[in-house]
């Protein structure tokens, strides 16, 4: 072969053997980018999303926010605060500020997978869901929270397996016990403050979470031994013994 005809055809395989890599090269890079999954978002509700009261009377107005709040946007029937004991009752439910839009802006993003996580029970967490425009999103109630369906903590491996793109929003720490890097507190709402702002600023944190390929080291928070786990803890000890009693009584 002549040696110019050589030359040519050897910078034709380097040429074709550059496209092949270059190819594969982007190849690798797109399959990278396609393979992460999208960022899931967990969201709690009450004192997170909404605050539920017992009572709408102005006359009631003495008592804590918990049961007397002065703006109502829905009534809701509630069965037990604590372990699911007593008889159903009225609820009376307000929204936190910009809640919908919240809601509305999470489910506009194709990169979010969004899901529900509350202690509430069923019943009573369905009917927020529905004012939330949350109805048809992967739910999970008080019966899935742990220990023994207990409103203790949180396990967010019933929701996905991979938790690197995994995100609780939600205003108990105690929540993110057992995933405490998955965790983004966000202040307590009890129904009072109408100027509250606290859903623009998880916004805007997820929005820093969204191009993450791992979002617990952003999210990564204080060790669960602090002053104020501790007594939670005595909590919860008190909780698993009520819940197994419970159970040696159902039997
Ligand atoms: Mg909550």
């Amino acid at each position: 072969m002549a040696p110019a005809r050589r030359k040519m055809r050897n910078t034709a395989s380097c040429a074709v053997l550059a496209v092949i890599l270059g190819v594969t090269c982007r190849q690798t890079t797109f399959t990278t980018t396609s393979q992460r999954s999208k960022l899931l978002v967990v969201l709690d509700l009450d004192e997170t999303l909404l605050h539920a009261s017992l009572c709408k009377d102005e006359s009631m107005s003495w008592l804590p926010p918990r049961f007397w709040q002065p703006k109502i946007d829905f009534e809701a029937t509630g069965k037990g605060l604590v372990v699911d004991l007593g008889e159903e009752v009225p609820l009376f439910v307000s929204l936190r500020p910009g809640a919908l839009n919240f809601v509305s802006w999470l489910k506009s993003r194709e990169d979010i997978d969004l899901a529900v996580y509350t202690a509430g029970t069923e019943p009573y967490a369905k009917q927020t869901l529905k004012k939330l425009g949350l109805e048809g999103c992967p739910a999970l109630f008080r019966e899935e929270c742990v220990p023994f369906g207990l409103p203790i903590t949180k396990d967010l491996r019933k929701l996905r397996e991979d938790l690197t793109r995994v995100v609780l929003v939600d205003n108990s720490a105690k929540s993110f016990w057992l995933q405490p890097e998955n965790g983004l507190l966000v202040c307590d709402w009890d129904g009072t403050n109408a100027s509250d702002q606290e859903l623009d600023r998880v916004k805007d944190n997820l929005l820093q979470l969204l191009d993450m390929d791992d979002v617990r080291p952003a999210l990564r928070r204080k060790p669960p031994d602090a002053p104020g786990d501790a007594v939670d803890l005595r909590l919860v000890i008190i909780a698993v013994a009520l819940g197994c009693w419970l159970v040696s009584q159902s039997q």
